[in-house]
């Protein structure tokens, strides 16, 4: 039997997620909901994915140009096990009560706090955490990419700094900035490192800093040891460590967008990266430091834990046999 998968807010994560799950062999993609039938509505149709109003309030819209839509939200709850919430942040704590009412289970993004769900969730750090939940959240972009590397590491892990530097905007979103400025969040420690706590129980600080691209976040972490660890060690446990890639300067990864570039060389679905980037050179012990560097897809990295944490919610495999699954259906490296 197969797990009935609906997707609220078919945006940035939402279309990747359904089309992650349309390559399951045990979930089937139910269907998505649009606020209006824009190009991502048509091409959701195209696909042959049912589509449905996200509110009755936005009937009109679709009947407005003929777009026949499926039914509303509401109705997918009821044809569905889970729901995958993708609406922008903040938007699925209000969602919630309607998942309950029609006793759905449901996957929250990195966009909505802590205390909404049962269990804050990245694949291979807590897999277990999510088993036989109701309600669960797959943490965001940056909390993932820095719990799959720190987790590798986490016995060795004092204490651990980060800096983030992240991308003002996604590809295809005009509205956010900067465009020619540095913005640093002034809230310092940022709220990154609270939120790796609530999935890595580690000692962890960050700041944070927007800067004026939309390819991929960079990480700068320094991690203070407590017992000693080579580089060459570092190394070999990232080169073991799943949906996390070496690459090198030397062989022409000097910045993020030539890792884009070879997500474009894999045919990966919208360049999806879903493997956390680390510069092999980067790599450095001095010490008791141990410092590396790392770039984040933020539009793709969160996609397989979407995956696994529903594997997880209806207890279908354990967690290597769902890793390896999720992996081998995106065709993720490693
Ligand atoms: P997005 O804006 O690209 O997509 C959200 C979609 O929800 C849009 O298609 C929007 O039209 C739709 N929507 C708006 N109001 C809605 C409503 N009332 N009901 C249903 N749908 C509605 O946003 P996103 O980047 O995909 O982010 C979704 C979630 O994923 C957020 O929690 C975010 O924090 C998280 N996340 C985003 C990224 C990223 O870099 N884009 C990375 C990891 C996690």
């Amino acid at each position: 039997m197969k797990v009935k998968v609906g997707i609220n807010g078919y945006g940035t994560i939402g279309k990747r997620v359904a089309h992650a799950v349309s390559k399951q062999d045990d979930m089937e993609l139910v269907g998505v909901t649009k606020t209006k039938p824009d190009f991502g509505a048509y091409r959701a149709k195209e696909l042959g994915i049912p589509v449905y109003a996200a509110s009755p309030d936005f009937l009109t819209r679709f009947k407005k140009v003929g777009f026949e839509v499926a039914g509303t939200l509401e109705d997918l709850l009821e044809k569905v096990d889970v729901i995958v919430d993708a609406t922008p942040g903040g938007m699925g704590a209000k969602n919630k009560e309607l998942y309950e009412a029609h006793g759905v289970k449901a996957v929250f993004e990195g966009g909505e706090k802590a205390s909404l769900v049962q269990a804050s969730f990245v694949a291979q750090a807590n897999y277990e955490a999510a088993l036989g939940k109701d309600y669960v959240r797959v943490v965001s972009c940056n909390t993932t990419g820095l719990t799959r590397t720190l987790s590798a590491i986490q016995e060795y892990i004092n204490y651990v700094y980060a800096v983030m530097i992240r991308r003002a905007a996604d590809p295809d979103d005009i509205k956010r900035g900067p465009i020619n400025a540095i913005q640093p969040s002034v809230k310092v420690p940022s709220h990154h490192g609270p939120d790796v706590q609530t999935i890595l129980p580690i000692n962890i600080e960050t700041t944070a800093f927007v800067v004026p691209t939309t390819l991929m976040h960079v990480h700068s972490v320094m991690v203070e040891l407590k017992k000693p660890l080579a580089r060459e060690d570092v190394i070999d446990i990232f080169e073991n460590t799943t949906r996390v890639l070496l690459f090198e300067e030397g062989r022409g990864f000097s910045s993020t967008a030539q890792l884009i570039e070879f997500a474009r060389d894999l045919h990966r679905e919208w360049n999806n990266l879903y493997e956390i980037a680390v510069w092999k050179e980067s790599i450095n012990v001095k010490g008791n430091r141990l410092f590396y560097i790392q770039a984040v897809h933020q539009e793709s990295d969160v996609v397989p834990e979407n995956i696994d944490a529903i594997r997880a919610m209806f207890e279908l495999a354990d967690k290597w046999e769902s890793i390896k699954k999720t992996n081998r259906s995106l065709g993720i490296l490693k």
